[in-house]
């Protein structure tokens, strides 16, 4: 990814409400340079991408989020090219943001190739961002909400959040997006594909994928299997019974079948209430999210802690310190009281 050299100029207040103003309209490069503060790690950067935000904030939220996952392979790249294109068609604009914390720093990410998806990529209603490579969990969490918002206010009403099937990163997908969508590809046998049970348990739709030419029964097997599946989960959000279709992205088929499932399930849960309480818990977790990071960052940068710390590590690894007794000499020194 190459940085946007004027994201880097510190702007002063007029100019930050400028830069809102054009995200506003719509400009793609105020919103380029707004991700690339987003995602920056300075610290003015930081304070620049949260005042940024409250500007936005009155103009998020009008979107239906979906989340995208699936193990490398399974054809997400080919799906979301079919997919987008078929919702533009139908006169929305699309966001795809990435998700991969699995990348390396410096190297490339599995998810984050525009190439992967060349037509949607040249649409003039789509925005495609690379996924921002490496970090914690916990930061590529905070970064993609973030993005999220900012896409949001420029207008993108349908965003589409990738996620590599690999793991933690679709529990912390799921709990940024209105739906999870989970992209399975017709196996050799009726065995779940190595999915974790909790991930399957998160999906509100389940998509065969590749349900053409000799893959469609096996294809259909699929589709009955994970029926049955979820039926034995009897999990879902209230209001919505999770759902399990078959679709073709090489052809195209069925593809108009999931698009109007994701409007259905955006229908039902407006409709109920759920996607607003929904997005309310969301928005109270992100928060306890940023105390717990800040509150353990500042606790590790505290100098009264710093100096206690390293004997203090190595009597408990000595085992002469109970580890709950050297928390609390920790906490302590940070200045908490004894409960
Ligand atoms: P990703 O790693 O999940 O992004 O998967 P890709 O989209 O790169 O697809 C992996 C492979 O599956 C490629 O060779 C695609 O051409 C193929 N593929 C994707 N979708 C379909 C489909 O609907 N039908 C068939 N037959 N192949 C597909």
């Amino acid at each position: 990814m190459t940085l946007d050299r004027a994201a880097l100029q510190p702007t002063d207040d007029v100019g930050e409400h400028r830069h809102a103003a054009a995200i506003l309209d719509g400009d793609r490069r105020a919103l380029a340079r707004a991700i690339t503060l987003i995602e920056s790690t300075r610290s003015d950067h930081r304070a620049q991408a949260e005042s940024l935000l409250a500007e936005l904030l009155p103009a998020t939220g009008r979107s239906i989020r979906i989340g995208i996952s699936g193990v490398p392979g399974v054809g997400k790249s080919t799906f979301i090219e079919a997919f987008g294109l078929h919702i533009v068609a139908r006169g929305h604009r699309v966001a795809v943001i990435t998700v991969d914390p699995s990348s390396p720093i410096s190297g490339g990410s599995i998810l984050g190739d525009k190439t992967r998806m060349e037509k949607l990529s040249r649409h003039p209603s789509t925005y495609i961002r690379p996924s921002p490579s490496g970090g914690s969990l916990g930061g590529v969490a905070r970064r993609t909400r973030e993005v999220i918002l900012a896409t949001e206010a420029a207008g993108f009403d349908v965003i589409l959040v990738e996620t590599v099937g690999v793991g933690q990163s679709e529990t912390a997908v799921a709990g940024l997006v209105d739906m999870f969508m989970l992209l399975i590809a017709p196996g050799g046998g009726d065995e779940l594909q190595g999915l974790k049970k909790g991930i399957v348990e998160l999906a509100e739709l389940i998509v065969v994928n590749k349900a053409d030419g000799d893959l469609i029964p096996a294809a259909e097997r699929a589709r009955r299997d994970y029926s049955a599946a979820l039926h034995l989960l009897r999990h879902g959000s209230e209001g919505w019974t999770p759902k399990v279709l078959k679709c073709s992205s090489m052809t195209g088929e069925a593809i108009d079948e999931v698009w109007e499932t994701a409007e259905a399930f955006r229908t039902a849960m407006s409709a109920s209430g759920k996607l607003e309480a929904r997005r309310a818990e969301q928005a109270k977790a992100w928060m306890w999210d940023e105390v717990n990071e800040a509150l353990a960052r500042r606790l590790k940068e505290d100098a009264a802690v710093g100096a206690l710390l390293p004997e203090l590590e190595a009597r408990v690894q000595a085992g002469s310190v109970n580890p709950a007794d050297a928390a609390r000499q920790v906490l302590a020194a940070f200045g908490c009281k004894d409960e």
